[in-house]
């Protein structure tokens, strides 16, 4: 199938995503769809249901929230200060459930990339996107967003996040010596 824009179209138009509010696959698939790419959604003969398929080009996203799949070292992968116990089984379970869906997805071949949530809560999520059609075009094997050096505090959340989550990162913030 040919591109329906030219790449320099594309990269204007993958600049450009908008919306606060929206759900982070939403936003991802819109401009992702208005760049040109066609997926499918939700796929459901392949392990773990990836959120969007790319035949073309032999790729799937998976688009995380950080919570539930426990995003490390990220502001919104807190920690339920009640039932401590069912929430840390419940985790180990989402996290070895995605492991294993990207070793099977791999195995068959399929090239993968995980999309954090938070990575359109970042200032520079237009360039999110554009990481991914680059990614899409491209024969890389695996794709992680946002980089770890991107991943920051947002405004106003300090007061969400639980203790333990805002201890660990003052002290990340001491001096080392
Ligand atoms: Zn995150």
């Amino acid at each position: 199938m040919a591109d329906v824009v030219d790449k320099s179209t594309r990269s204007r138009m993958m600049s450009g995503i908008r919306g606060k509010d929206t759900k982070p696959e939403r936003v991802i698939r819109s401009a992702l769809h208005s760049a040109g790419f066609r997926y499918r959604v939700h796929v459901s003969d392949l392990p773990g249901k990836p959120d969007l398929v790319f035949p073309k080009y032999k790729a799937v996203i998976l688009v995380h929230g950080c919570f539930w799949h426990r995003h490390s070292n990220c502001w919104w992968s807190t920690n339920p200060s009640s039932n401590s116990e069912f929430w840390a089984i419940k985790f180990a379970q989402n996290v070895q459930r995605d492991a294993q869906n990207i070793l099977d997805l791999r195995k068959l071949g399929w090239r993968v990339a995980v999309i954090w949530e938070c990575a359109l809560r970042l200032p520079q999520k237009g360039k999110i996107v554009s990481a991914i059609g680059a990614w899409l075009e491209s024969e890389r094997r695996s794709l992680t967003l946002p980089k770890r050096s991107d991943i920051r505090r947002p405004k106003g959340l300090e007061a969400k996040s639980t203790k333990a989550v805002s201890q660990r990162r003052r002290d990340e913030r001491k001096p080392l010596h």
